[in-house]
């Protein structure tokens, strides 16, 4: 892990992040980078599972950059084939690489939904083009999402997501500047709610144009859906004729090479992705069935308008194609898996010997803890609502405490937790020290 200059001066942070503020709005390039507590963090390495700060102190990530590096950070495999495209393959922005084909062919393999698929530089990019192009295949223009969910920054999925519990049920922005006829076109339902579903259907099914979730709501932590729930989902949208999109950005390659579509079973009409796809390298796609994806190029330019002047780039291709083949050749679900089972199983103990309510959630590499009472064990929250019950004065306050030993989750409220290839047994003996004394100091 290399640092950079200044790194170890006591200070150093606080002088960068000022001048930060200065010439960046809100200091930071992303929403929610900006931490309250934690505004003068400036990363100067990283390295496996660990980051460096200005100020000299080195955290065990848990955070990992909310999901690209599954691998570890700066892994040195994907490292090497990007430094490798880098000195031998510009991007050219015209025509194809073999790169591009060898990662469509791979991505066609390994993920059911997938016929024909499309690189974008974001998950957002992703995201857009599958509503653009369900609207454009179906002549239809309402769009379905479910509160909790998040499908990146543009105007159509920009609403519910983290709510107040007086906002849930109604269209809650999560943004200025977006026009209201657009919000009006996005209905909002509650997740895992197959009855909600089919009423939706029945009172406006021929103009539901696609129907988009994350298979496992993660940006609100972990709500895992009911199979029965996924099955409706194909089922209404089958009948009605609207396209069923299954936002993957996180779950794609973190939870399966397949998708949670291979895990569940339940195919959609299109699929995007993001995040782990490329170890943290910068990467969207969209994939899904040849009919709908060939509307982006049965003739020059469309008839459905696809773009981008970074899609393909080349280092980020060898980035996916090497994290594709470690994710392939080596056990690194198996480490990532065990890891969490273990995190989660002992977090649970944890808490029953210190008598906190609490659940804690997840699915193979990502686990959350959420502090709510009435939850028998082995029961989990299923829904937005269920999660309005957790305690998020004790999620924020032990998470900034455990900064304090060195660990870093993201101190704000819902946010999921990641293990990486890079995390040892011994980073999550560590963990669960700190997490002991962490909780025990929140509540004291
Ligand atoms: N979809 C999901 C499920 C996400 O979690 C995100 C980002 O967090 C996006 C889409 C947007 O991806 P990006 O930030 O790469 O635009």
């Amino acid at each position: 892990m290399s640092s950079g200059p200044g790194s170890s001066t006591s200070g150093a942070g606080a002088r960068i992040a000022e001048r930060a503020r200065r010439v960046v709005p809100g200091g930071v390039n992303s929403g929610q980078r900006s931490v309250p507590g934690l505004t003068d963090l400036v990363i100067t390495g990283t390295g496996g599972a660990r980051f460096r700060t200005a100020d000299g102190r080195e955290f065990i990530d848990f955070h990992a950059a909310f999901g690209p590096p599954l691998l570890g950070h700066n892994d040195p495999d994907v490292a090497r084939a990007v430094a490798e495209a880098g000195t031998s393959l510009g991007h050219m922005g015209v025509g194809v690489t073999e790169g591009e084909v060898l990662l469509a062919e791979q991505l066609v393999e390994l993920i059911p939904s997938v016929e024909k698929i499309l690189l974008t530089s974001t998950g957002s990019e992703a995201t857009f083009h599958a509503l653009r192009v369900a609207r454009a295949a179906t002549g239809r223009r309402l769009v379905v999402k479910f509160q909790g969910c998040y499908h990146g920054w543009h105007d159509s999925v920009s609403l519910n997501v983290i709510s107040t519990p007086e906002r849930v049920g109604g269209r809650d922005p999560i943004s200025t500047g977006i026009l209201p006829e657009v919000l009006e076109a996005t209905l909002v339902l509650p997740f895992n709610d197959s009855e909600a579903v089919r009423a939706a259907f029945a009172a406006h099914g021929q103009d539901i144009a696609a129907v988009i979730l994350e298979p496992v709501p993660h940006n609100v932590g972990a709500l895992l859906p009911h199979q029965e729930f996924l099955t409706t989902l194909r089922e209404e949208t089958t009948r009605a004729g609207s396209v069923l999109v299954f936002d993957e950005v996180i779950t794609g390659f973190r939870h399966h090479t397949g998708g949670w579509q291979t895990i569940s079973g339940v195919t959609p009409d299109l699929t995007t992705f993001g995040k782990a796809m490329a170890n943290g390298a910068p990467v969207g796609a969209l994939g899904g069935r040849a009919d709908l994806m060939d509307l982006f190029s049965s003739r020059p330019g469309g008839p459905t308008f696809f773009a981008g002047t970074y899609n393909g780039h080349p280092s980020v291709v060898a980035a996916a194609l090497a994290t594709l083949r470690k994710l392939r050749e080596e056990p690194v679900h198996e480490h990532v898996f065990r890891l969490g089972e273990r995190v989660r199983t002992e977090l649970t103990a944890l808490y029953q010997r210190l008598d906190v309510p609490a659940v804690v959630a997840g699915y193979g590499s990502v686990f959350v803890t959420y502090f709510m009472p009435g939850y028998a064990p082995g029961q989990l929250p299923g829904s937005y609502t269920d999660l309005l019950a957790n305690d998020a004065a004790l999620f924020v306050g032990y998470r900034r405490r455990l900064l304090e030993h060195g660990l870093f989750e993201l101190p704000l409220n819902l946010k999921r937790s990641h293990i990486s290839y890079a995390h040892t047994d011994d980073d999550v003996d560590r963990l669960l020290t700190a997490t002991e004394t962490a909780v025990r100091s929140a509540l004291a």
